[in-house]
Formats: structure tokens, C-alpha cells, sequence
């Protein structure tokens, strides 16, 4: 539920959160628990549940929220060195129910 969901209190600015990017679509944080070096995580500022619950209606966010991860790699020191992982469902680790890219660069993420 929307009101109650953690994402959604940090891009309303209810709880703090270290932000790295923001445009109308789409909110870029830190993650509190990183995995690599550079752990961001990339949240549409609508409140989708999970992959499973876009439309075709979220096309446009669903591009909005890549060609963020493309800018968020401007920053690194390799552009073109980042993985994007997103995980739908608690079965598959989903712990937040507010859909998320988690953008990761520094480490090889070769377990997968
Ligand atoms: P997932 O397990 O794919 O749903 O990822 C949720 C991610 O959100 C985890 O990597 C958590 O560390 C991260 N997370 C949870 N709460 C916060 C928070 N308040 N600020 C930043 N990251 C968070």
C-alpha cells in the first residue's frame, strides 16, 4: 500500500534518504545496505508493485528508469561498467513491494 510503502515515504521526502538523482519520473538513492561500491537503487516515483504490475500504460516510466541508470553511469569511472538488477516478488528477494532497479558498479556481479 502506497501510504505505507518505504520508497514512497523517501520520494515524498518523509524519511530521509541520500539522493543521487531526481527528475519528475524517477527518484536514484543510495541503497542502505550495499552490495558493491556503488550501490544505487532507481525508483519510479509511482508506486508500481513490482515488474509483474506494469502496463503498457508505464512504457514511458519503464524507459525513463533506464535512461537514468545510462546517466547515473556518467559518473563512474567506466561509463559502460554497471549491472542492473531488478527482483520481482519475495520469492525472487523482493523486500520492498515499490518496483526498483538496483544499479551496481564496482564488483563483478558474476554469481548470478
Ligand atoms: P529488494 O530486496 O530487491 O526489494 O531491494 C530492496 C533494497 O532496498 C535493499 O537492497 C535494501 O537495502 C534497500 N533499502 C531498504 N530500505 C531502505 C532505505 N530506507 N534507504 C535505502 N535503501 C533501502
Amino acid at each position: 500500500m502506497a501510504e505505507r510503502c518505504v520508497f514512497c515515504k523517501i520520494i515524498n521526502k518523509e524519511i530521509p534518504a541520500t539522493i543521487i538523482d531526481e527528475n519528475e519520473h524517477c527518484l536514484v538513492i543510495e541503497d542502505i545496505n550495499p552490495k558493491a561500491p556503488v550501490h544505487y537503487l532507481i525508483i519510479p516515483k509511482k508506486h508500481v508493485v513490482s515488474l509483474h504490475d506494469i502496463t503498457p500504460g508505464d512504457a514511458q516510466l519503464m524507459s525513463e528508469l533506464l535512461f537514468m541508470a545510462q546517466k547515473c553511469a556518467t559518473t563512474l569511472p567506466d561509463p559502460k561498467a554497471f549491472g542492473l538488477i531488478v527482483n520481482n516478488g519475495p520469492e525472487a528477494g523482493q523486500s520492498v513491494m515499490h518496483l526498483h532497479c538496483h544499479f551496481l558498479s564496482g564488483k563483478k556481479m558474476t554469481d548470478l
